[in-house]
């Protein structure tokens, strides 16, 4: 069945369109854009967008869906549903399951898998190395070819940098990125959140910013070494944003990320000992903050990530020191992002967009995030304006991990469109 969606304000960063106008959704296309569309066949579905943006469905090229090996957090089915419930259509997941996914099989099972799902696209990244064991190189070229769009141990780090360099030189062989999670191992080590002045407030052993600076350093002089492609994950601090800014001006192929939760809160809100607050990297000092707005800004920092990681409660639910790090965040990514940065006046929509939608795309080198006449329709109807309250218990995740329950949010996801099928709708269609 066809789709009309009518009178939104059609926002597509890659075509650099910004204007009120239809979208015709026919044979999973994008089939036509422009005023006052005609319906192509009977029995087209009409979808009032009056008020609402319609962009390219979401990118996020940062989750843990934990499937293989640790089903009891997440599996593919409830992580992908999370996904379409936060207007993602695509969801690129980190090879840190049990077994790691450092072979073919595992991401053969993974694609499979995630069609049978139907919901978002899963675009499965590779380890670095083997069992994530920062030694041997995993089966990078074979991984490839079985579908992996890119190479990381998130999670942990590469503390050889020996072994670094031969994974930028293999990955670039294959012209995909590296996803470099930068921390250095003993500087970090023992670290529960952010060295400052709130970590010694409260007794707690901190993580300074250089744990993170040292890597992207280094990670940035190996990138220029080898030429080959280098992504950031998660940057958390003032001097990574710098670091990365000078890199660009000299032409180093680097790209970044920033989660909502960098970008949305301080390490004050450790003081109340939530253990949800508790993530890798930790929530640094108001002037981190303030250091990545400026870094959205103007474009250092180009791509917006979840670094969803769910966990139950047997793993969260224990004192600040034994709780294991990390959040959920597809279910309120957009919210945060529309509240935060949108809302706050730090970037116009059409910015934020691209930072979740053609941004992304480009980074993973993804046929997606474009809404272009003849793409894939995978499309987000997204209400700006919309106030809502996050509710953790009604997470579709499995995770309640989630130091957003309870918050007010401006902006949020209305409709998910993936190959042309409605996947996720709050009352829009008709
Ligand atoms: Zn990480």
């Amino acid at each position: 069945m066809d789709l009309l969606i009518r009178g939104g304000r059609v926002i597509d960063p890659a075509g650099g369109i910004d204007d009120l106008m239809d979208v015709l959704i026919a044979d999973d296309r994008i089939s036509r854009l422009g005023k006052n569309l005609a319906e192509r066949a009977p029995g087209t579905r009409i979808i009032q967008a009056s008020g609402m943006v319609v962009a390219p469905g979401l990118i996020d090229l940062h989750a843990h869906l934990r499937e293989p090996g640790f089903e009891h957090k997440e599996t593919l089915q409830t992580g992908l549903e999370a996904a379409v419930v936060g207007g993602f259509t695509s969801v690129a997941c980190m090879p840190n399951t049990d077994p790691v996914n450092d072979n073919p099989a595992i991401t053969h099972y993974l694609i499979s898998r995630a069609r049978q799902v139907g919901k978002a696209r899963l675009f499965p990244i590779g380890a670095i190395t083997q069992g994530l064991g920062g030694g041997r190189l995993a089966e990078i070229g074979e991984q490839r070819e079985a579908g992996t769009v890119a190479i990381s141990d998130d999670g942990r780090p590469v503390m050889n940098s020996e072994v670094m360099r031969r994974a930028l030189e293999y990955a670039g062989m294959f012209g995909m990125p590296v996803i470099s999670h930068c921390e250095d191992l003993n500087l970090s080590g023992g670290g529960v959140m952010h060295e400052g002045w709130v970590s010694t407030e409260l007794g707690l052993k901190g993580v300074p910013t250089a744990a993170e600076e040292v890597m992207v350093s280094r990670d940035l002089a190996l990138a220029e070494l080898t030429g080959s492609r280098l992504h950031i994950a998660h940057v958390s601090c003032a001097g990574s944003v710098h670091l990365i800014r000078q890199a660009k001006e000299k032409g180093i192929r680097v790209t970044s990320e920033v989660t909502p939760h960098h970008f949305t809160l301080t390490d004050e809100a450790v003081r109340g000992f939530d253990p949800n607050t508790k993530v890798n990297p930790p929530l640094r000092s108001a002037e981190d903050v303030r250091a990545i707005e400026e870094g959205l800004k103007d474009g250092t920092i180009e791509v917006i990530a979840t670094d969803h990681a769910p966990h139950d409660l047997a793993e969260k639910d224990l004192e600040y020191t034994q709780a294991a790090f990390g959040m959920v965040g597809l279910e309120t990514a957009l919210g945060l992002a529309l509240d935060r940065l949108y809302h706050r006046g730090i970037l116009s929509l059409p910015q934020l967009l691209a930072k979740l939608t053609l941004n992304p795309a480009r980074a993973l080198n993804l046929d997606a995030g474009k809404m272009t006449v003849g793409a894939k329709a995978d499309v987000v109807i997204l209400d700006p304006e919309r106030r809502w309250r996050v509710d953790g218990n009604a997470f579709r995740s499995k995770g309640r991990n989630s130091p957003f329950h309870g918050w007010q949010l401006r902006g949020m996801a209305m409709m998910t469109i993936v190959d042309g099928q409605i996947v996720m709708d709050q009352g829009l269609g008709i």
